[in-house]
């Protein structure tokens, strides 16, 4: 599911507070993944058979892929969170937050990241860039 589709689906702040919290989880799995990396070094270290030396390289390569996995992801999703938000005020009243105008009343913008947003203080509609 796109990012315009979820927004139309949740509505902005619910996809913000997911978006925030999805990405969060990414974070703490990250640091998850490091620990499991400088164990498997600290593993790596003292190795007693051949069997335990591919064990724990394997730790530290797939700790050290989740990570990076997991890092890519926070930054793809904090990204996309700042680059909505930083269109989410009204340019007629600055009122924070929006409501998704649906596609039906709207039209096609002609750009599958993009869609019509309305104010919900003023009515004033404008259109918001996802960028992803
Ligand atoms: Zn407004």
């Amino acid at each position: 599911m796109s990012t315009v589709e979820r927004i139309r689906k949740y509505g902005y702040r619910k996809w913000y507070e997911r978006q925030l919290v999805e990405s969060h989880l990414y974070l703490v799995t990250l640091v998850l993944a490091l620990i499991v990396v400088v164990a498997g070094l600290e593993l790596l270290s003292e190795p007693t058979s051949r069997f335990e030396l591919l064990y724990d390289g394997l730790l530290v390569v797939g700790g050290g892929c989740l990570g990076w996995v997991c890092l890519r992801r926070y930054a793809q999703m904090m990204m996309v969170a700042e680059h909505v938000g930083s269109q989410a005020v009204c340019p007629a009243c600055q009122r924070d937050g929006f409501r998704p105008v649906p596609e039906n009343e709207s039209g096609s913008l002609g750009r599958p990241l993009q869609f019509v947003a309305s104010c919900r203080g003023c009515g004033t509609r404008w259109s918001i860039d996802t960028g992803a």
